[in-house]
């Protein structure tokens, strides 16, 4: 959830009704210890990825810092990436092990882009996915739909409301 996606040139409005759900969701999770990762786009000249968007949220800009909204805190966790999936040669997957997690929330946008590769890496190093479907977003609602129903198939990810997470979150921890 960076500048360039929700305010910038990139942004949209399916971005910005997901974030006081998503809001929520983190400050449960921080009450909680649920460790928080960032996982932020931040490219820099001659990324490849450039040549489908143009340049975006490059590498020490506004555009690439998390929004007001959601800033990250002191122990929250920022990973930067350079391409869609937050896994690829990136640290996520050392910052995972080592804080022995097993299941992942995902959030944030495009759906059907960072979200869905995120997830497919995420699936292929064996990590259980939840995702709150309220707190994902995609530029058409076609490609936010059939990519919910995808990543269910083909990732057995578990897809449920904001609301209905938190309430098992906070059920859990009883
Ligand atoms: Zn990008």
């Amino acid at each position: 959830m960076l500048n360039e996606f929700v305010h910038g040139r990139l942004g949209f409005g399916a971005a910005k009704r997901i974030i006081p759900n998503i809001k929520r969701l983190i400050s449960v999770a921080r009450s909680l210890n649920i460790p928080i990762l960032y996982i932020c786009d931040s490219h820099e000249q001659g990324d490849y990825e450039l040549t489908v968007w143009g340049p975006h949220a490059m590498k020490g800009t506004k555009e690439a810092e998390v929004i007001e909204e959601l800033k990250p805190e002191k122990q929250d966790i920022i990973i930067e990436k350079r391409t869609y999936s937050g896994f690829y040669k990136t640290t996520l997957e050392d910052k995972l092990r080592e804080l022995n997690i097993d299941t992942l929330i995902l959030t944030g946008v495009h759906t059907h882009i960072c979200v869905q590769h995120t997830a497919a890496d995420a699936f292929f190093r064996g990590f259980q996915i939840i995702i709150p479907t309220d707190c994902v977003a995609a530029i058409s609602e076609d490609a936010h739909e059939s990519s919910l129903k995808y990543m269910e198939q083909m990732y057995k990810v578990i897809l449920k409301s904001s609301e209905e997470l938190i309430l098992e979150l906070k059920g859990a921890k009883n």
